[in-house]
């Protein structure tokens, strides 16, 4: 089983709006409230595939509630550690030329009792899972090493921990003892922890970059390139990933659906080839679909035929 960790999801509320008025009153009647986050995603996604997973993370307040029963709704298991604060929520305004305006609430700030809390519970969920991925940014109150001690946590009970994070949270978990099996970080992200551009259409120059000793110790590193595919290193095996042209509706979230169909692939200990082809074939599917986290499993078989795969 897959346990899912959002430790700072939301209510995504989307309000389309032809043009937003400056200093006057906006109505808005078709209005969508959906469970965000980007580990709620991951396990939309999941549970779409049929997938058996248990989604966790910090909620509170009403907006909690709202959040659980939008997860009950979608028959998706859960077990969140509530807080007295409320969860938070983001709004997206759509406007009519496909552009967005996003007010995003920061969330609670989690106190060190609560921190240290949800870590105890969150030990007892890893006894009943073999794969958990961790996605998103932290909510303020947790230090940047929060993430780093969750995969530690993961590695001591033999739980495979999959690790979708960026800035010092990606930075503390690689300099930690207990490596994640595996992390997702784009072009920007391992610039930065390069310290030096990358140009991920340099295959040669990517091999160099990942074999840079800040990444020693993780089993899996992707680097999804949106339509161009993926870049993959699994162990010493160095891989390329190939996607046919599609009909892209809404890219947002394709990076949760690509990392729901790896976790998939590795928590079933599938061949290297199936498991980059399964994480291309989810990330693609919610590319087609207007919804953000979403994908039509009956697609599945057809595009997974279409990705092609290289070990280089
Ligand atoms: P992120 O959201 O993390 O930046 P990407 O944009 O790289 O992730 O997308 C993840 C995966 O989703 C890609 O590797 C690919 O499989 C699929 N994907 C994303 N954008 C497109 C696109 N424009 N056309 C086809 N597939 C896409």
């Amino acid at each position: 089983m897959i346990l899912t960790v959002t430790l700072n999801p939301a209510v995504d509320i989307s309000y389309p709006l032809q043009t937003l008025v400056i200093d006057d009153v906006n109505r808005v009647s078709d209005v969508s409230k959906t469970a965000g986050g980007k580990g709620l995603n991951v396990s939309r996604v999941l549970h779409l595939m049929q997938q058996t997973l248990l989604a966790t993370g910090i909620v509170g307040g009403h907006i909690g509630n709202f959040i659980k029963q939008k997860l009950d709704d979608d028959q998706i298991q859960h077990e969140f550690f509530e807080i007295q604060q409320e969860s938070r929520n983001a709004i997206a305004i759509l406007h009519d030329d496909g552009c967005q305006t996003e007010i995003l609430e920061a969330g609670p700030t989690i106190s060190a009792d609560d921190a240290q809390a949800f870590m105890q519970f969150y030990g007892q969920l890893l006894t009943k899972v073999s794969t958990v991925t961790l996605s998103g940014s932290l909510p303020k109150g947790l230090g940047a090493d929060y993430y780093a001690k969750m995969v530690e946590m993961a590695g001591n009970a033999g739980v495979k921990a999959i690790l979708d994070t960026s800035g010092a949270s990606l930075l503390a978990s690689l300099k930690a003892t207990v490596k994640p099996t595996l992390i997702k970080p784009n072009e920007t992200e391992i610039a930065q922890l390069l310290d030096q551009p990358i140009d991920v259409t340099d295959i040669d120059g990517l091999k160099t970059a990942l074999q840079a000793p800040i990444f020693a110790g993780v089993e899996w590193i992707v680097v999804s390139m949106g339509a161009a595919g993926a870049f993959a290193k699994h162990n010493d095996h160095f891989y390329r990933v190939s996607i046919p042209k599609i009909h892209v509706e809404n890219p947002v979230g394709s990076g949760d659906s690509t990392l729901a169909g790896l976790a998939m692939a590795i928590d079933t200990n599938e061949s290297d080839e199936v498991i980059l082809k399964t994480g291309m074939t989810t990330g693609m599917l919610n590319t087609m679909e207007k919804q953000t986290g979403f994908v039509n499993p009956e697609l599945f078989k057809p595009y997974f035929a279409k990705v092609t795969f290289k070990e280089v």
